[in-house]
């Protein structure tokens, strides 16, 4: 693709019109943009993330893992699944009350959106009455609340959304090409008509995928464009990295470049221009200069103050410096489930206090 026609291209998403956003992506435009110098890819990111974006802020949710551990699916990366040989510590689902309890810390130490992740190939009937008591709770405390509970049915994310979920969280993981390399106890179609489940319902869709895991360019291409090219984009995408866990199979795969890392948030920016693109698991092994590269290139989006699921996430002290050191000031959120505007905000870089963080697991 020519320069000219890949600008054109670049530019059709600038429109701040969600009307414009594009959902034609094809896969040879997308490895035409990871294929940019590395400085234009950059470039042209951070010019998109400017018009959607303030560039010195970054959205932070914490998050608890309320059922750990046991899950009957196969995927080949994860430390949770029973097929994997990990040392993990199973934890049965936990009461409601130890989960407000958390949420209400976490909301005491200023975090906005609280996280709940049950690791399931799906919610059973018992299990709902349960969850819909922690959402409703969490939403209580005046919080954000978002879920990843597996797959969800049509009645199921109808269930979330009345009690008041604002996120849901299903990630496709990989490319459609890739994907049976990884996972094979759920199809990528399972997955695509969860996220239309939530849709459906009325939820907001968090939904992105992993890198690391063995594919190749193409696949993360090919990733990129099955997210972008949903029938509404996803309003967070998280870009994970992998997390190498001993005893999974994916344990000792080649480690993936780090320039490749920072090109695919950078891409998925220019796709996804109106999303929070989140940098997820895998943060803890980046250095600062490497974190701040990806924040260049348009991610905007972290958790903090929290175990992510089951992986190291890096402490809460280095994230205060780091925002610190970067100028970068957290997200106001507003509340729009009521007419006022209600504004919360919360202050990472102007709050000196270490305690500011807080550990929702231990
Ligand atoms: S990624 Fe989720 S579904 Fe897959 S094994 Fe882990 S907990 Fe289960």
């Amino acid at each position: 693709m020519s320069q000219a026609a890949l600008s054109s291209s670049i530019n059709a998403t600038t429109n701040k019109d969600p009307a414009d956003v594009r959902h034609n992506w094809t896969l040879a435009e997308v490895e035409a943009l990871f294929a940019l110098p590395f400085n234009d890819l950059m470039f042209e990111a951070q010019t998109i993330h400017r018009q959607h974006f303030n560039a010195n802020e970054v959205q932070v949710s914490t998050l608890l893992s309320i059922k750990t551990g046991a899950c009957p699916e196969d995927c080949k990366y994860c430390s949770q699944s029973a097929r994997n040989k990990t040392n993990l510590e199973k934890e049965r689902l936990m009461e409601v009350e130890k989960v407000l309890e958390a949420a209400e810390k976490a909301k005491a130490m200023g975090s906005t959106r609280f996280c709940m992740g049950a690791a399931w190939r799906n919610p059973k009937a018992r299990d709902m009455p349960v969850v819909l008591d922690m959402i409703k709770g969490v939403k209580a405390l005046g919080l954000e609340s978002c879920m990843t509970l597996g797959m969800l049915d049509e009645d199921q994310a109808q269930q979330l959304q009345d009690a008041g979920l604002d996120y849901y969280n299903h990630n496709l993981d990989t490319s459609p090409e890739h994907y049976n390399q990884i996972i094979t106890t759920r199809t990528y179609q399972d997955r695509l008509d969860t996220l239309d489940h939530v849709r459906s319902a009325g939820m907001k869709v968090c939904s992105g995928g992993i890198v690391g895991l063995g594919e190749k360019a193409a696949d993360r291409a090919s990733l990129l464009v099955q997210l972008a090219n949903l029938p509404k984009q996803p309003e967070s995408v998280p870009i994970n990295m992998l997390v190498k866990v001993e005893g999974t199979p994916l344990a000792n795969v080649d480690d993936l470049e780090s320039f490749d890392f920072i090109r695919c948030i950078a891409v998925a920016r220019i796709m996804m221009p109106q999303s929070h693109v989140r940098l997820s698991a895998g943060r803890s092994a980046m250095n600062e200069q490497m974190q701040s590269l990806c924040f260049l290139a348009g991610a905007n989006s972290i958790f903090y103050g929290c175990k992510l699921l089951t992986a190291e996430n890096p402490e809460t002290d280095q994230d205060t410096l780091l925002f610190k050191k970067l100028g970068i000031n957290t997200e106001t959120v507003v509340d729009d489930s009521s007419n006022q505007d209600k504004r919360i905000k919360t202050s990472l870089v102007n709050a000196q206090h270490k305690d500011l963080f807080y550990d929702a697991v231990n």
